[in-house]
């Protein structure tokens, strides 16, 4: 048996940073609220949560004059001023890049139509849509496109902006904004703002899936960049397994000569995929 971790595997700058600075702020006061999961990692959230912080799942939950963590996703523009009126203590963890995404749609806003290359319902693109007034649109699927075309039709926009979530599949962006340039008419201006963590992380795994027999990809279930990880992995591997733990190994047979590549979602502590690692060898 051979096992092949990537080296892009685990925990991103955003939220290595995120942990941290809830970490450094549970050591000051216990009591803070977090404003939706941490980071789609039950075992990081049980560690903070044993800290002192308690999980909400809207602002309205938190009582006023209290601390409440934003997290790395970033969070809808509405929650910040929900949360001055609560004169609630907000200790913002949204991750510079997203920052970066809502600082460059600004600059854009007075003359084009933003579209947000993203999933639907997810909380960072939501966030970032909610800076981006009401001439955008979060662009999923191929599906999508009528819709999107009559609202920038019926926006009389000059321009269209294209960004992304930066968790996004790359090549479904590239497929997504060709898509756009062949249909819509006006000047389009594309920003293709998925971050390097997410890209050098798919392109890895994309690599390490096509020469191995068996690919664990391991991150919480309800991780985009996760999922997006195991849609990969499929294409160019027979057997792939989305698991959280070691104790989703338990079912796992005849691994013990196989190649096996190991890749963690960008949630996933080190220590999760070192249990992996010795429940394997061992
Ligand atoms: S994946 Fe990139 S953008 Fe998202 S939190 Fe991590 S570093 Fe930030």
């Amino acid at each position: 048996m051979e096992i092949i971790i990537g080296k892009h595997s685990g925990f991103c700058n955003g939220v290595r940073f995120t942990v941290e600075e809830a970490t450094k702020a549970l050591e000051e006061k216990k009591g803070i609220y977090c404003l939706g999961e941490i980071v789609h990692n039950e075992r990081v959230i049980e560690d903070l949560e044993k800290k002192g912080m308690k999980t909400i799942s809207s602002i309205e939950e938190a009582p006023n004059h209290s601390k409440v963590i934003i997290r790395a996703h970033g969070e809808l523009k509405e929650t910040y001023e929900k949360a001055k009126k609560k004169d609630i203590e907000l200790l913002d963890l949204t991750c510079g890049k997203i920052k970066a995404i809502r600082i460059k749609i600004k600059n854009q806003l007075e003359d084009s139509f933003i579209i947000i290359m993203g999933k639907k319902n997810h909380p960072e693109t939501l966030g970032v849509q909610s800076f981006s007034g009401k001439y955008s649109y979060i662009l999923e699927n191929q599906e999508d496109l009528s819709e999107c075309k009559k609202k920038y039709e019926k926006s009389k926009k000059e321009k269209i902006y294209i960004v992304s979530q930066t968790t996004f599949n790359s090549e479904k962006f590239d497929q997504l904004t060709e898509l756009v340039k062949q249909e819509f008419p006006g000047e389009i201006i594309v920003e293709k703002t998925i971050c390097n963590a997410t890209s050098d992380r798919q392109k890895e795994t994309e690599e390490l899936s096509k020469k191995v027999d068996l690919m664990l990809i391991v991150g919480g279930k309800k991780s985009s960049n996760t999922k997006e990880l195991e849609v990969i992995s499929e294409k160019n591997c027979k057997e792939v397994y989305l698991i959280q733990d070691v104790n989703d190994l338990k079912e796992l047979k005849d691994w013990k000569k196989k190649t096996i590549g190991i890749m963690a979602g960008a949630s996933t502590p080190e220590i999760v995929v070192k249990e992996i690692v010795e429940y394997l060898r061992g």
